[in-house]
């Protein structure tokens, strides 16, 4: 019997009309002949709304008691999806991420998936059973404790569960018809893309394109799983949405092929750092034991042994990056004489498999930018991408105007 993964986001099952809805796009591929495993989020805002409670209880909080609380909402989605199957004589039953087992590391609120066993949820399709649905984002430490997998972290679950059960293909149902050129939501003009690269996608996530979540577009890279990104308010068939695939199978690759924002961005400078050998460890090790994301990293020029160092991290990291910095010049391990935060940074990137064999593309950047007098405060580049960091205000000029430059309106 051949196994389909289905993932329905928080939007998708917003209330019992939208469970219905999807449920009947689960029905119909039972009716082609598929044992289907759904992964459902919580209803959207819920998880917003579980989080704002913990913060609110508790300022400081336990992660494991933020992990039993935020996995919650995707409990109660797990249980209406199979009631709703059922109502339509589906044979389905729920499943929580413990009870599969859905094994991940301790790290709560940020596991990892080590293993998805099969025995339990096959014994149930070999009796029968049609559809497993399954609550996404959350697993069991090896402690027991229920985690969470960080935002965005249904879309891994679906992926994981789609090589763990060598399912044909994992669709992944949401509120845009596919992956598009940006966020369709800030550019009228993105186009949707019919294929994209596995390693764009991984980019294009990885730089604030939340449609797919990273992970997920790592473990679908690693396991080949063929993944999918679709509608759950359109009729769809076999050839709707955007499927991410190897290069090789992308007929025509523009230079570049998608941007990406990230718009809750803050950049810290510490001010006259001693340049000594190990400094750079000195500051970004306590840094990253305080959990701190840093991004982008700048260091200038010395004068006279002294530097600056800048670097970007998520704005609601500034006070946990702040406090980590000023107690390591307490105990002396770093020597700084001042520390500015600015909190109105976004981050805009363009990226693009083309970039390896073009040049240009940077210098193009910064002239649209400039064009529009947009200050970019810091630059960085990969292979395939290019990411600088602007005044938030800027952000969806900036956006737009690189769209057009690139004319990713009509790109192939
Ligand atoms: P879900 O709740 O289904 O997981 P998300 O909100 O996590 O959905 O992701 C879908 C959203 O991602 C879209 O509504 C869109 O605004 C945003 N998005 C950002 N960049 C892109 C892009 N390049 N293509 C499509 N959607 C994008
Ligand atoms: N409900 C979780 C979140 O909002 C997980 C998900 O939807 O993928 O982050
Ligand atoms: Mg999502």
């Amino acid at each position: 019997m051949s196994v389909l993964v289905m993932k329905f986001g928080g939007t998708s099952v917003a209330d019992l009309g939208r469970i219905r809805n999807a449920a009947q796009k689960v029905r119909r591929e039972v009716e082609r002949g598929h044992d289907v495993i759904v992964i459902v989020s919580a209803m959207s805002g819920k998880t917003n709304e579980l989080v704002g409670w913990v913060e609110e209880t508790s300022p400081l909080f336990d992660a494991r008691e933020y992990d039993a609380v935020v996995s919650s909402g995707e409990n109660i989605t797990a249980g209406l999806m199979a009631l709703t199957l059922q109502e339509m004589d589906v044979p389905a039953r729920s499943w929580q991420g413990w009870q599969v087992p859905v094994q991940t590391t301790s790290a709560h609120s940020a596991a990892r998936i080590e293993d998805i066993p099969r025995a339990n949820i096959d014994q149930k399709f070999a009796e029968g059973m049609k559809v497993a649905v399954v609550a996404g984002f959350q697993g069991i430490s090896p402690e027991g404790r229920i985690t969470t997998l960080g935002r965005g972290g249904s879309d891994t679950t679906a992926v994981a569960f789609a090589a763990a059960f060598d399912a044909v293909r994992c669709d992944i149902y949401t509120d845009v018809d596919g992956v598009y050129t940006t966020d369709p939501r800030i550019e009228d003009k993105a186009r949707k893309l019919d294929r994209i690269a596995f390693e764009e996608m991984l980019e294009l996530a990885s730089l604030g394109a939340k449609v797919l979540q990273t992970r997920s577009v790592e473990l679908a890279m690693r396991y080949k799983v063929k993944l999918r990104v679709l509608s759950s308010f359109e009729d769809t068939d076999e050839n709707s949405g955007t499927l991410v695939c190897d290069e090789e199978d992308i007929m025509e690759q523009n230079v570049v092929s998608g941007i990406a924002y990230q718009r809750d961005e803050a950049k810290m400078t510490l001010i006259s750092v001693a340049d000594r050998p190990g400094i750079a460890a000195a500051i970004f090790g306590p840094l990253a034991q305080a959990g701190v994301n840093v991004d982008m990293i700048v260091q200038n020029i010395s004068e006279e042994g002294r530097t600056d160092m800048t670097f970007s991290c998520p704005v609601n990291q500034v006070a946990r990056a702040q406090d980590a910095l000023a107690k390591a010049k307490e105990a002396g391990d770093i020597n700084f004489h001042d520390m500015v935060a600015d909190t109105d940074v976004a981050k805009v990137s363009v990226v693009g498999i083309g970039m390896r064999s073009h040049t240009g593309v940077a210098s193009r950047m910064f002239e649209v930018l400039a064009a529009e007098g947009i200050n970019i405060r810091v630059i960085t580049t990969s292979e395939i991408k290019i990411s600088v960091l602007i005044d938030r205000k800027y952000m969806e000029l900036a956006v737009q105007a690189l769209h057009d430059a690139f004319e990713l309106d009509n790109a192939a």
